[in-house]
């Protein structure tokens, strides 16, 4: 039988709906449409690939009938759940997941808090997830496990089946060795990844903070990119994820096409803004609403740029959208409460009857508004604090199909390696940020379009399917490392 790869990772790329009153008794599942979902796709639709994961209920929630039902329906989907209680969700992952190794990978260690109880979670919930996977798994076949909440996961899987390839990609950064010391377990967390035979990260800054991390703490033996564990070499590289690129390619050809009657009311709305001048531009902004985005600083730095500039009063409008994200963690509803403070501090000081400096919508949109607001907002200013990759600026520079746009992106973001081309900014310089957006106001569109010019050949090239291939050719070429000698 043909070996088969089992991705792993938190949430499995589905989101189960209930039914929602005694009548309907169907339970849905829709796929998700994130980017892994959609970088995984050609490899989970090999005919035995399986993913494993969390399909977002509790089981405390359900009774044991409906969770057969749900477990049956997700099997349908070559998905296989991993069951876990609330309390279980809240410690692992509210907890140590998002309480600890967010902050602290993203560099806000004083937003870090570490509980006995969470770690205890943590490894639980790991284990539950080794087992699952063990349950299917054979000798010969690979694994992918991704992400920081599985970080013990492959050390677990390796030490039950020594034979298995093992992959583990973190989509987030991995902090310098200065930042990695501070968290309590770092010895176990290491030791956990390095049960993998290759360890994947967005870029090259992450991969050597990973290695330095090791070769301090753990004083492993390390060759280049290749770390001796015991008798084993792991083998440590950079992948940067991608997007689908024709897929936002089509749909902003799509988008631009549509003739007056066609268009939804947000990109009508938008245009409007853009026929009250000839230099009048909107500025888009997108991110969840998460404190290593930046969001406080880039309306203070949009604030500034209106009163350093007060010729681009009436002419600039930001567009923010800020997708709902971990709405019943305190940090969040802090965050939450002052971006709503600031939009108001910044429209009520500069609106005029025909204008509003921040349009600010607090939701998710549908794919095709995104589209609309990618192909309507000639400015894009992304300016996370950190971020490990930031798609949002990738899909922005696929949906100008005609090439103008100017992106103003944070050196924090791990896409900025790959888009030179951009204008880069430090996300905590408010000065550099206002003078980026005076560039980009009076940029020429020749200069527009050379610069994207440059970036569209790269992520055209380098998409997500791509990313994802070339991680499993990687994972594939480890097997021969093995057999290398010490
Ligand atoms: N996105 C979305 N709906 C929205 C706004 C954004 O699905 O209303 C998507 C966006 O297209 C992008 C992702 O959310 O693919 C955000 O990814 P990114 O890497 O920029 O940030 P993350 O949220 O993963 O930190």
């Amino acid at each position: 039988m043909k070996n088969k790869t089992i991705i792993v990772s938190n949430r499995l790329p589905l989101n189960v709906s209930l039914p929602e009153n005694e009548e309907e008794n169907e339970i849905k599942i829709l796929p998700s449409v994130g980017g892994l979902a959609t970088g995984m796709k050609s490899i989970h639709q090999n005919s035995d690939s399986l993913w494993i994961g969390w399909s977002g209920i509790a089981t405390d929630d359900i009774d044991e009938s409906t969770r057969n039902k749900i477990n049956k329906a997700i099997q349908q989907q070559k998905c296989i759940s991993v069951d876990l209680t609330q309390d279980e969700v809240e410690d692992f992952y509210f907890g140590f997941s998002n309480d600890l190794l967010w902050p602290l990978f993203h560099y806000f260690t004083e937003y870090t808090h570490y509980k006995d109880e969470h770690w205890e979670a943590y490894k639980k919930v790991n284990r539950k997830f080794a087992e699952k996977v063990l349950e299917y798994l054979e000798d010969g076949d690979q694994v992918w496990v991704h992400d920081y909440q599985l970080l013990l996961l492959p050390q677990l899987i390796k030490e039950a089946k020594p034979n298995v390839s093992i992959g583990f990609f973190l989509h987030i950064p991995f902090p310098s060795y200065e930042i990695f010391r501070v968290l309590p377990k770092r010895e176990e967390l290491l030791k956990g990844m390095l049960g993998s035979d290759l360890i994947g990260f967005h870029n090259y800054d992450y991969e050597r903070h990973f290695i330095s991390s090791v070769s301090r703490i753990l004083r492993y033996d390390v060759n280049f990119n290749t770390i001796q564990v015991g008798r084993r070499k792991v083998k440590i590289d950079s992948f940067p994820m991608g997007i689908d690129y024709q897929k936002f390619k089509e749909a902003a050809i799509d988008n631009t096409n549509k003739s007056q009657e066609e268009k939804s009311q947000l990109k009508v709305r938008l245009e409007q803004h853009l026929q009250v001048s000839n230099d009048a531009k909107l500025i888009l902004s997108i991110d969840r609403l998460d404190y290593t985005k930046g969001i406080a600083q880039r309306l203070k730095a949009f604030e500034y740029f209106l009163t350093k500039y007060p010729q681009f009063q009436e002419k600039a409008r930001l567009v923010m959208l800020a997708v709902p994200s971990r709405e019943n963690v305190p940090q969040y509803q802090r965050l939450k409460r002052e971006i709503d403070e600031l939009v108001g501090r910044i429209n009520g000081k500069f609106s005029t009857v025909s204008w509003t400096p921040v349009w600010y919508f607090y939701r998710s949109l549908p794919f095709e508004q995104l589209i609309d607001l990618y192909t309507s907002c000639e400015i894009a200013l992304l300016t996370p604090i950190r971020d490990g990759m930031n798609l949002v600026a990738k899909e922005y520079i696929a949906s100008r199909t005609d090439r103008t746009g100017t992106l103003i992106l944070s050196e924090m973001a791990g896409a900025a390696q790959e888009m030179s081309e951009a204008l880069i900014i430090n996300p905590n310089d408010s000065n550099q940020i206002a003078e980026a957006l005076k560039v980009a106001f009076e940029m020429p569109e020749e200069e527009q379009i050379m610069r994207n010019k440059f970036i569209q050949k790269r992520i055209k090239r380098y998409d997500v399917e791509k990313w994802a291939t070339e991680f499993m050719k990687s994972l594939e070429a480890t097997k021969d490392l093995q057999k290398e000698k010490k």
